[in-house]
Formats: C-alpha cells, structure tokens, sequence
C-alpha cells in the first residue's frame, strides 16, 4: 500500500488516499464485465481517467459476482459520448452517459463535484476524484478500481471498514438522509445483504428521518423494492425497514401485514430461490419475484368466474403494493401465477398490460436498437411527415434507464 498526495495550494503535501496494489485486495480483471473493460480502456487512450466504481467493487471485495458495474469518469458527458457510438447522455441536471450493449447498460459517471450550489443550479456540477469520493454514500461504496494497473484507491478508509464490517456514512448524518432519503433504505438493505452493521450513528439518525422517506418520487421507491425482491435478502431488508419505521411510508398497505408468517415464508422460499438461481447465473423473472410478495395477502373468492377473478387479484396486487408502480404486464403474470396454483386459468384477452406493453416495446437493447436510437436522432426535416394531429413518436427509455436517471438527478 502505498500513499498518494497532493500539494493544498501552501506549498504543503497532504495524503488525499490510500493506494492498494493487485496483490493487496481479492479484485482481478476475470471478475469485471469484458464491455466495461473495453469502455474503459477506451477512455484511457483518450486521456481521460476511468474507473470501475460503487456497488461492483463492493461485491466483488465481498468474492460475490456484481450485478452491474458502474464506471467513473474524469472526461464530461459531451467527452464520453463523442467516444462511444452506443451513448446516450441521460438526466435532467446532473447528466450521466448510458452505454448500451445487448442485454445490459453500463453506466458512466463524470466525478461529481461536493461543492454544488443549489440555488445556482449548475454550478460546480463535476469535480475531482477526490471530490467523487466525498459525496458518496457509504464508505463501502465508495472505492476505485483501475483495470489497467489492477489498483484500488481508497480515499475515505474504506478498506479498513471492510475489515470491520461495518457501515459509515461518510455524508454527515446531520443532513444526509434529509437531502436524500433513499438513502436510508440504501443503508438497511447494506446491513442484509453484506452482514456488516450499521454504526451507532447511523441507526439513530435512520430512525430519526424516517418520516422524510414520503418525500421521494414514486418510481426511485419502486425501483429500490424491485432491487430489495431481487436482492436474496428480501425479508431481511423489508423487516429492517419496518423496525426503522420506514416500511409504513414506502408500502402503506402491505406494511399492515408483514408480520405474518405466511408473508415470511413466501420471501425467505424467493430469497433462497435467488441466491440459488444466483449460482447457476439464471436470473429470477420479475413477475416470479412480485408473485412472491403478493400471493399471501391476495383474497381470492374461487366462486368467481376466471376473468372476473383476475381482475379482482389485480386490484387487489395494485393496492397492495400502491404506491409502487412496477409494469402492468409484469404484475399481471403474477397475479396470473398466484391463479395458477388455484387451478385457475384465464383465457388471455388481446387487451393484456402485456400484449400492449409488447406492442410499445423497444426492440432489445442490443448494438441494432442503439444503432436505432442514433438513426432517431436525425433532423425532423428528413423525416416522413406525421398526420395531423399525430404527436411525435418518442423512442422510449427502457424503465430501468428513466428511474436511475432520475435517480442520479437528486
Ligand atoms: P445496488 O445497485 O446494489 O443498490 P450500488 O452501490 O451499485 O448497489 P447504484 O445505485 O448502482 O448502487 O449506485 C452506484 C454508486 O453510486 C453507489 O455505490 C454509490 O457510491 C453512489 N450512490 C448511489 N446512490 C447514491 C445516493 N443516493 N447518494 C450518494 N451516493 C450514491
Ligand atoms: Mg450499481
């Protein structure tokens, strides 16, 4: 390990981060995703820095297989997509690069600086590294790896919390849960799915801004319940929100019976489902992970005829899980599952969540769609004029890109 520093304007060197060789932690290239490899070394060569950053470092420090990975950068978002034909810049203010490849999207982020105004608006948006750091959530999310020399640089003692387990904030308590609530369901679903604890700190103010989680946008809070269900944790993390007093905020309706042993076991069989599935590398589908958390509390009247039956499950599903708003289609199949194991089985009408969503699809995110999206780019006057009246066809985000977009938009 050695130390890097830096001059503080006076003439002086101060440490800013602790550099960890390849041979000091358990990261190695096999584990990384070859198109974030290419992606980065791509943006080396033009001179810019980039790193594998957040939730992939802190799987794979933990010798699990990340999900994603995330990349920050040191160019802007203009600079980044002039690299990649298969970028797309997102987000309102703070603006991040989309790089889409078949099946997945890989993220890059410009280092985004910790002196924002926001009264200003734009002010100071990106930054250093060093700044990067400081804004990010929890020291365990907060590590940097390089693939071109296989070093991490820790600027917050991150590693040291690792050896602690533990979870520190490294934003201080006294605002951020406030600025950002999410936040505080980032912390307790830590604490399930890494088995590290939370600091004494931190526990108390989670229970002291819980009330502040309302304030959040529909669709960041279903996005943080789809990644709880797929998480292998679920249980565990949906009781720790409700002990921290959250749980009743984020699911008014299913919150009331949570403490049933019928929900327990339905979680704890899809957590164990997922983490098996987990070794064979086949994801869990949505609508398996939904059927899980709705089927015990559905009150089903098997005197109804099947599609008078559905659509009662289906508003039931809807309230029970309100305000979140994951997919019609994939909340259909669910209630559709739970029926099934009634032996009931409806005749699917054309008119289906499902059929429709199918219809509106993108095509999948492969090279061709996003060969797609650049073609939709060209100028209006090209294109065939519409019909009067006719609104102008919008090339739709897949969901996953519009809630992290909004997601990083805080
Ligand atoms: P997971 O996807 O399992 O929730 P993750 O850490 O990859 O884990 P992302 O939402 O992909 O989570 O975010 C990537 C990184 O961005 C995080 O690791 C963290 O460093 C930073 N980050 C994300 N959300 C916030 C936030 N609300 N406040 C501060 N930093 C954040
Ligand atoms: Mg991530």
């Amino acid at each position: 390990m050695f130390i890097r520093y830096k001059n503080d304007g006076k003439g002086r060197s101060v440490p800013v981060a602790k550099i960890y060789t390849q041979k000091e932690h358990p990261i190695t290239n096999s584990q990384i995703d070859k198109d974030a490899l290419w992606a980065i070394r791509k943006i080396q060569q033009a001179g810019g820095e980039a790193y594998i950053v957040g939730g992939a470092i802190r799987d794979m420090m933990l010798s699990r297989k990340p999900k994603d990975f995330d990349i920050a950068t040191s160019l802007s978002p203009r600079q980044v997509q002039r690299l990649f034909w298969n970028a797309r810049i997102i987000g309102r203010r703070f603006r991040i690069v989309h790089l889409f490849f078949s099946g997945k999207i890989i993220e890059v982020t410009t280092f985004r600086s910790d002196e924002e105004n926001f009264e200003d608006g734009r002010n100071n948006l990106y930054g250093t590294i060093e700044q990067d750091a400081r804004r990010r959530d929890f020291s365990i999310n907060s590590l940097y790896y390089n693939p071109s020399n296989g070093q991490i640089l820790d600027f917050n003692d991150a590693m040291a919390d690792f050896r602690k387990k533990v979870i520190r904030s490294l934003i201080p308590l006294s605002y951020t849960f406030s600025e950002d609530p999410v936040r505080m369901i980032r912390a307790l679903k830590y604490q399930a799915t890494t088995g590290f604890s939370l600091k004494h700190d931190v526990k108390k103010a989670i229970k002291k801004n819980a009330e502040h989680i309302q304030s959040c946008s529909t669709s960041r809070l279903t996005e943080e319940i789809s990644k709880i269900l797929a998480s292998g944790s679920s249980y565990q993390i949906l009781m720790n929100l409700r002990k921290y007093g959250l749980l009743q905020f984020i699911l008014p309706c299913w919150s009331m019976y949570a403490g049933i042993d019928a929900v327990r076991e339905s979680l704890e069989g899809l957590d164990s489902r997922i983490n098996e599935a987990k070794k064979d590398g086949e994801p869990v589908a949505k609508e398996e992970q939904l059927y899980a958390f709705i089927k015990p509390l559905l009150v089903i009247d098997p005197e109804m005829a099947p599609e008078e039956l559905f659509h009662e499950a289906f508003r039931q599903a809807k309230v029970l899980i309100s305000p979140m708003t994951p997919p019609n289609y994939e909340l259909e199949k669910a209630v559709d599952m739970v029926l099934r194991d009634l032996g009931i089985k409806r005749n699917r009408g054309r008119r289906s969540a499902e059929a429709r969503a199918l219809r509106k699809k993108p095509n999948t995110l492969g090279r061709k769609s996003a060969a797609n999206e650049e073609l939709s780019s060209v100028p209006q006057k090209k294109r065939k004029k519409k019909k009067k009246g006719s609104k102008r066809e919008r090339v739709a985000l897949p969901e996953q890109a519009k809630t992290l977009a909004e997601e990083h938009d805080l």
